[in-house]
């Protein structure tokens, strides 16, 4: 989510008066202390601020260095992110889980996995859930602290999808293939994404759906828990709510007015496929004030919030990989 957001954002800032970011002083610490990623939790322990935690923790910490898709910290990500699938038995979907870019260099990799479905029809068909793990890495020293941490964004989309794989990789009953995947250079220009897409439909691939996760990391002040862009574009928002029991996506006008739908990865999906392709988001420009500043930090995630909501969209998620064809469609 790019130049309009920059600007809605800056605007915002002026009018509700920033406040400052915690004390980031202390030295980064080297990227030796970090060569051993946490522990994986196993697929059958729960989802809880623990699991979140520990997870985003790691992503957004300073050995990283806010994880831009030109520098070391990124391998280190993506690594993780790999060790972290293949811990929870989501298959490599390219050797390795890698998927080198083609339109950026320095090379850079998206990280794919996936499940497969066991209905014989239906399997031939993928949901692709999908989070960008990149970010912008070194910014404007603010009080000395130099590092974009990047744990909203979008750390913690990234962690929404490994827990949500983790999760699903326990489901006995899913109809159609599952593909994870988490996007580099998104903060580029969604080069991750379109380089996949195009990928994906070289290669014959048919997705029915894809959802990306965005800036999940603290609540929204309203009567749903998190909006999703292209809202009225399709069936999905509805077919959620369905499966939810409950308002869980709901209509933000503001998704609309910045044209969200278009600044995120799930809009190379829509161009290439042509199928309903959104991003859900917490995010509505009044309950965060740092974005890409280096005051993007783990201490300002809502871990309570993440747990819960990755636990009320996971059936929903389930639900939508299971429902029959043609329930999620373009309007
Ligand atoms: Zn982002």
């Amino acid at each position: 989510m790019r130049i309009l957001l920059m600007l809605a954002v800056a605007l915002l800032l002026i009018s509700c008066g920033a406040q400052m970011p915690p004390d980031q002083s202390a030295q980064p610490a080297s990227a030796e202390e970090y060569k051993e990623t946490p522990e994986i939790p196993s697929v059958a322990s729960a989802v809880d601020a623990g699991s979140i935690g520990t997870a985003l923790s790691y992503l957004a910490s300073d050995a990283l260095k806010g994880r831009a898709s030109d520098d070391e910290g990124i391998e280190m990500a993506a690594v993780y992110i790999a060790r972290y699938f293949e811990a929870s038995g989501i298959k490599p979907y390219y050797p390795g889980y890698r998927d080198t870019l083609s339109n950026v260099k320095p090379a850079t990799v998206n990280i794919v996995g996936y499940l497969e479905g066991s209905d014989p029809e239906l399997k031939h068909e993928f949901v692709v859930l999908g989070a960008h793990y990149d970010h912008i890495g070194a910014v404007e020293p603010v009080g000395g602290d130099f590092i974009a941490n990047g744990a909203n964004d979008n750390a913690s989309g990234t962690t929404a999808v490994m827990e949500i794989a983790r999760k699903m990789a326990g489901s006995e009953h899913l109809k159609r293939s599952v593909m994870f995947v988490l996007f580099s250079a998104e903060e580029r220009g969604l080069k991750g994404s379109a380089h996949l897409a195009d990928r994906l439909d070289k290669e014959g691939v048919k997705v029915y759906a894809m959802l990306n996760f965005e800036m999940v990391g603290v609540p929204l002040e309203k009567d749903y828990t998190a909006y999703l862009t292209g809202y009225e574009m399709s069936t999905m928002a509805e077919e959620m709510n369905t499966l939810a029991g409950e308002q869980l996506i709901g209509f933000l006008p503001q998704a609309r007015e910045y044209k969200l739908f278009q600044r995120s990865d799930n809009y190379p999906f829509y161009q290439k496929f042509g199928v309903p392709a959104q991003t859900v988001c917490t995010f509505d420009f009044t309950n965060f004030d740092f974005y890409h500043k280096p005051g993007d930090e783990f201490e300002l995630m809502n871990l309570e919030h993440m747990a819960a909501f990755v636990n009320r969209i996971l059936p929903v998620v389930e639900g939508m990989v299971n429902s029959e064809k043609g329930v999620i469609r373009m309007k």
